[in-house]
């Protein structure tokens, strides 16, 4: 498989090759120059537990840099970590169905694709010869899920700053008490933007980028993607045991485009989905997108879903490049506007195209505390942000829908109780935090001062 550059100004890459890259050098996202098709193996697919299931969906991506058995291997162990034998079972929640995806080290969904990212990069790094220096920073999740994936990796370090005092009591202790020698834990002054802005000042120091090997763990990284594709073949497949349905609706909370992104791929690999159900919060960029066509920056307002608080979904290019037939100047004309005016409007007849395939609500915080409320009464305890997408999914009016829940209610725990009224129960992994001794450097959010920190710590 061979993977292309969503502006078409960069060379066609193999599958290691855009892992270790992860932005292309144009400025563009990679996608595969085609999709493998799993349509006429349903039933036997159905069959396979996660793991195997995952080995399957993987090998046509990631040929000829890896055969079947390397991938069966590297995915046995990314599954290591998680506390369900399921990996992401599915259960009964209210009218619909929830597909908990929350059972990894950190109990948010991007463990999934995060505990694979460590174990690829130690392998691709091996077979190269050379180390990565991870440098990102974090509101929260990202940061924990990223700093759980590559802990005790070989020739990969990672520098996660957070906003000193401004993440949750538990993302924060999720992140300072892992000791590995590999992770870098930084506490700077300032608020997230502050720390994003350093992390971007420094990306853009090309001579410190090249000479220090530093990388990147965001969602535009392909293999994050790819990996999250598996769980939804898993949970249509569930869905089908119990209800024996045939086309399945999944509903996804939204922030960046990653999540909902890798539901597209899978439908368009042959998965019967009918359609996909997108949930924004206040932060409404996508759902205005797909209902009218406006896809406008605002300013960014703090909600009870802060993983989902974005301005720009980055991964949304990867899909415009679709809507664009993937034809890369009509791409570049998209992002250039975007660049220019802060907007990009849909045409009628792409918008059509999109909404074929996608539903979008707004669900603000009365509509997701209302759901968090209403869904435990009958036994389910959702967080803010799975609240988000079954308050789409009860907005589409469609039956039986398959709802991701990206995040134990624990992690948001003060939200839940003001929602609900009641404390989530708190899993034994949390518990366990409390006493553990943390490791944490401060700083200023200065380019000069993070690279100083760096520099001593790489050698
Ligand atoms: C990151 C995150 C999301 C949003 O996922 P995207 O891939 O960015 O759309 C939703 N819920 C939780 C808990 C998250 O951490």
């Amino acid at each position: 498989m061979r993977y292309r550059s969503t502006r078409g100004l960069s060379p066609d890459l193999s599958f290691s090759q855009v892992v270790l890259e992860g932005l292309a050098r144009d400025g563009g996202l990679y996608l595969p120059e085609s999709l493998p098709q799993f349509g006429s193996r349903l039933s036997e697919l159905s069959r396979l537990r996660y793991q195997d299931l995952g080995m399957e969906i993987f090998t046509p991506f990631m040929t000829p840099d890896f055969n079947p058995g390397e991938i069966a291997e590297l995915v046995e162990r990314s599954c290591q970590n998680f506390e369900h034998r399921e990996i992401t079972p599915l259960v009964k929640g209210g009218d619909h169905w929830i597909l908990e995806l929350w059972h990894g080290p950190t109990l948010a969904f991007k463990d999934v694709a995060l505990q694979f990212l460590g174990n690829l990069f130690e392998v691709l790094l091996k077979r190269s010869g050379g180390e990565l220096n991870i440098l990102g920073a974090t509101s929260g999740d990202t940061g924990s899920a990223a700093i759980h994936g590559v802990r005790g990796k070989e020739r990969v370090r990672i520098f996660i700053l957070h906003p000193q005092g401004k993440v949750s009591q538990v993302q924060e202790r999720q992140m300072t008490s892992v000791l590995d020698d590999n992770v870098v834990n930084v506490a700077v002054t300032g608020t997230f933007d502050d720390a994003q802005s350093c992390v971007k000042e420094i990306f853009s120091d090309l001579e410190f980028k090249d000479h220090y090997h530093l990388g990147a763990i965001n969602s535009i990284n392909w293999a994050r993607v790819m990996a999250q594709i598996v769980y939804y073949f898993y949970g249509y497949f569930r869905w089908q045991e119990k209800t024996g349905g045939q086309a399945a609706v999944f509903s996804v909370p939204t922030g960046n485009f990653g999540d909902i992104f890798a539901g597209i791929l899978a439908k368009r690999m042959g998965l019967p989905i009918k359609k996909l159900v997108l949930g924004t919060n206040e932060n409404d960029i996508l759902s205005r997108a797909f209902q009218s066509g406006d896809y406008s920056t605002k300013a960014v307002v703090p909600t009870i879903s802060p993983s989902m608080d974005i301005q720009l979904a980055s991964n949304f290019e990867r899909y415009l490049y679709f809507l664009a037939d993937q034809n890369p100047e009509v791409l570049r004309r998209w992002m250039e506007e975007l660049g220019k005016t802060g907007a990009i409007k849909l045409e009628p007849a792409l918008l059509a195209k999109a909404q074929a395939e996608v539903q979008a609500f707004r669900v603000d915080r009365t509509l997701a505390s209302d759901v968090m409320n209403r869904y435990l009464k009958r036994g389910s305890a959702l967080d803010p942000h799975t609240a988000v997408g079954v308050g789409a999914a009860e907005l589409s009016g469609e039956k039986d829908v398959i709802c991701l829940s990206t995040a134990h209610p624990a992690k948001f725990s003060e939200a839940f109780e003001a929602a609900t009224g009641q404390r989530p129960k708190i899993p034994a992994s949390i518990l366990a935090l409390e006493g553990k001794p943390t490791r944490v450097v401060t700083s200023a959010a200065t380019k000069s001062a993070i690279q100083k920190l760096m520099t001593e710590k790489i050698g």
